[in-house]
């Protein structure tokens, strides 16, 4: 996981699959008045978020499947608390490249949420992929979330995470169920994790371990 991630307890949070993480996102960030910047065609979950929040949507119609970043940066506005990027894009299989990221990045406010939703990232080989945990240095308003229902199996046993700065993470803490994720599906991600073989057979990424910065 997280390429290996050489954790610091500060940077994660752990949730029922990606999809309480994104629900803990909208819970933290989001709420009458304010409005979340997101895809037409993207994961489904961003919006329904929105709507339980009571907040407003600034739906950016995709091109081809894939975000549109310059109508996405024209669609913040002061009341902009979270913009969506699903990379790789759950249906398309587009991707945001490194450079539109950045792009992004350095058009918005840093009290803009940003949020790369990288379900699929084991599966990435592209090389302009953007490194979204490198760019958390720069950019502490970003947060990549990931989970263990894709390449390493476990949807059923619902496990996913957040990575993010500390100030992030301690936000998204106060949203969290104390006890939200099961020590079965616990055991089962560090079980996963030890798996190497089924990882492989299932990510062209080699694992490595990077360390942590933020
Ligand atoms: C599958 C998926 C999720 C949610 O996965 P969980 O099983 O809840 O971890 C979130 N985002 C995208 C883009 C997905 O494809």
């Amino acid at each position: 996981m997280l390429d290996s991630y050489t954790s610091q307890r500060e940077n994660l949070v752990f949730s029922n699959g990606t999809d309480e993480l994104i629900r803990i996102i909208c819970r933290a960030f989001l709420g009458t008045g304010i409005n979340a910047v997101l895809s037409s065609l993207s994961f489904p979950q961003y919006k329904r978020n929105a709507v339980m929040e009571g907040a407003d949507i600034h739906e950016v119609p995709h091109v081809n499947g894939r975000h549109h970043i310059e109508k996405m940066i024209d669609a913040v506005d002061d009341n902009t608390r979270v913009i969506w990027i699903c990379n790789p894009n759950n249906p398309t299989g587009e991707y945001v490249r490194e450079q539109e990221l950045i792009h992004l990045l350095n058009s918005v406010n840093q009290n803009v949420l940003v949020v790369c939703d990288e379900a699929y990232y084991e599966y990435v080989e592209a090389r302009d992929f953007p490194n979204s945990i490198h760019l958390m240095k720069d950019y502490p308003n970003l947060i990549s979330t990931r989970t263990f229902s894709k390449a390493y199996g476990l949807a059923a046993l619902r496990i996913g995470y957040g990575i993010a700065h500390s100030d992030i993470i301690k936000i998204l803490e106060a949203a969290r169920e104390t006890f939200n994720t099961s020590r079965l599906a616990q055991a089962a991600a560090a079980a996963a994790l030890e798996d190497q073989n089924f990882y492989k057979r299932m990510s062209p990424k080699k694992p490595k371990r990077i360390r942590a910065f933020l």
